[in-house]
């Protein structure tokens, strides 16, 4: 029997949560109502446990790991900002957590009426007119959209596939690129850390599909020429695809409608509210043009005649479906709750406190840490571990040091045109103390790795595990209990 075991061994024979009401059925009833084929030899070896002991089981867990209810997680890209938790009251309302997929529509007419409210909402947000909630993540919706793109170039009867993206670019763009048979085509960003119209226009041509852009970029720079970018792509008869996984900045401020994007994925599971990071259910919304609506995914939500909503198959130019049933519910709930509690006026106030929280922490850290781009930034930025480095000391080691004071590490090694980088967002929802706090965590880091770099190259040292092998933990993922014995 391994240690694991031992740990995790909370089992005592006869020991029970729950009590079920009496069965109606026999046992030989339900045994004869199941097929032979499946009846059970042994019992399953199932833990039994009180509730109280299952509950403490769980808390302990939760607990040993970092989570955003627990402590900082300054994660650059991902923003994890506080998520209230009336919205997760809002999305366990039994009408919304209970209705059946399967259901008719006509039985659940205020969950088609509160995706449609959503979408018109993230249309006002975004400036693009039309709002699928179907794709279930980022990357989902990043392919959704360039689909999108394909099906316009097809039904104009153009052979177009090659997608430009810059060096700045979330690895996603790149793989979506390649998900759909595309090819993508590098560009560099300048030195200011942005793209530069004349870099677009040298690569632009008529095999080209459209270009993928972020903005804020991943560098937490705003794009200052997407105008002029937008019209020397569209005069080549491409299409422009804005990456709005990082939207958080943007907010009441920016609409990438309006200066020339066509398409773009929201990341609800970002900027709207829903708890994300242990890889859960997600929401990667995909808005377009109105030109381009016919070509949404299916189902679309639609209005009849009198008025009454329901989901429309009949699009013969649509990319089909993508996704089992409308996407992930939940999700729309709470952002849909998260956008009406704050409304036009709040949703603008949460971006420009998440820009100034960032710009304050910069300068914070920038006394000890390289910042390579070092113009205001929008809600993120990056700082670079090179000086450290220098000493021995690599990025990796400081986000693992950051663990012994109980804050997440910042993004690592990412983008990929900073040399070990730090990339850092703190979000709207945290206090100037707890910026001030993680200011002089990595001072003292800084300060470790000067005198005594041992120290950081060997953390963590206060957590339950130290240096965990990542790659083989996600490879060869392990969730039973018992472990393997
Ligand atoms: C998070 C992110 C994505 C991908 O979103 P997922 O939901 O993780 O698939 C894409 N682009 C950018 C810029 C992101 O930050």
């Amino acid at each position: 029997m391994k240690k694991r075991t031992l740990i995790y061994e909370k089992s005592s024979p006869g020991r029970k949560g729950y009590t079920l009401p009496a069965c109606r059925m026999s046992e030989d009833e339900i045994l004869g109502s199941i097929p032979a084929e499946f009846h059970r030899e042994t019992d399953a070896e199932l833990p039994e446990v009180t509730e109280g002991e299952a509950m403490r089981h769980f808390v302990a867990l939760s607990v040993k790991n970092h989570h955003i209810d627990k402590g900082f997680y300054p994660l650059g890209s991902c923003t994890m900002k506080y998520n209230p938790k009336l919205n997760d009251v809002a999305a366990a309302m039994p009408g919304f957590a209970s209705h059946h997929p399967m259901a008719p529509c006509s039985t659940a007419p205020g969950n088609l009426q509160l995706m449609w409210e959503l979408s018109a909402l993230l249309a006002e947000i975004s400036g693009l007119p039309s709002v699928s909630l179907q794709p279930v993540a980022g990357a989902q919706g990043e392919f959704a959209g360039l689909l999108v793109m394909r099906a316009c170039h097809l039904k104009r009867g153009e052979k177009r596939d090659r997608i430009i993206i810059p060096d700045s670019a979330h690895g996603t763009n790149p793989a979506s690129v390649t998900s759909i048979g595309f090819t993508s085509v590098q560009i560099e960003s300048n030195e200011h850390g942005v793209v530069a119209p004349e870099a677009v226009a040298a690569v632009m041509d008529e095999n080209v599909a459209g270009m993928m852009l972020t903005n804020p970029n991943t560098l937490g720079i705003f794009e200052t020429h997407v105008k002029e970018i937008a019209e020397i792509v569209h005069a080549r008869g491409g299409l422009m695809y804005m990456d709005g996984a990082n939207l958080n900045a943007n907010m009441g401020i920016f609409r990438p409608g309006d200066v020339g994007f066509d398409i773009m994925h929201f990341n609800l599971h970002k900027t709207f509210s829903t708890p994300h990071g242990g890889g859960g259910p997600g929401g990667g919304a995909l808005g377009v043009t109105a030109e381009l609506d016919r070509f949404q995914p299916l189902p679309v939500l639609e209005k009849d005649s009198e008025g009454k909503l329901f989901f429309n198959y009949d699009r013969p130019d649509s990319i089909g479906r993508l996704h089992s049933f409308y996407g992930n519910f939940a999700n729309m709930v709470r952002a849909h709750a998260y956008i009406r509690t704050l409304g036009g006026e709040g949703l603008r106030r949460a971006s420009e406190i998440a820009v100034l929280n960032a710009n304050y922490l910069k300068t914070l850290i920038r006394e000890d840490y390289e910042v390579p781009y070092d113009g205001p930034c929008m809600h993120e930025f990056v700082a670079s571990g090179s000086r450290q480095k220098k000493l021995g000391v690599r990025t990796l080691d400081i986000s693992k040091r950051l663990l012994d004071f109980g804050v997440h590490s910042p993004t690592n090694y990412f983008p990929l045109i900073v040399p070990e980088a730090l990339m850092i967002e703190p979000t709207e929802t945290e206090s100037k103390e707890t910026l001030d706090d993680f200011a002089e965590i990595m001072k003292q880091i800084a300060r470790e790795a000067q005198e005594n770099p041992e120290l950081v190259t060997s953390a963590p040292h206060t957590t339950p595990v130290r240096r965990l092998d990542e790659v083989t933990a996600a490879r060869t993922l392990d969730v039973c209990y018992k472990g393997d014995e």
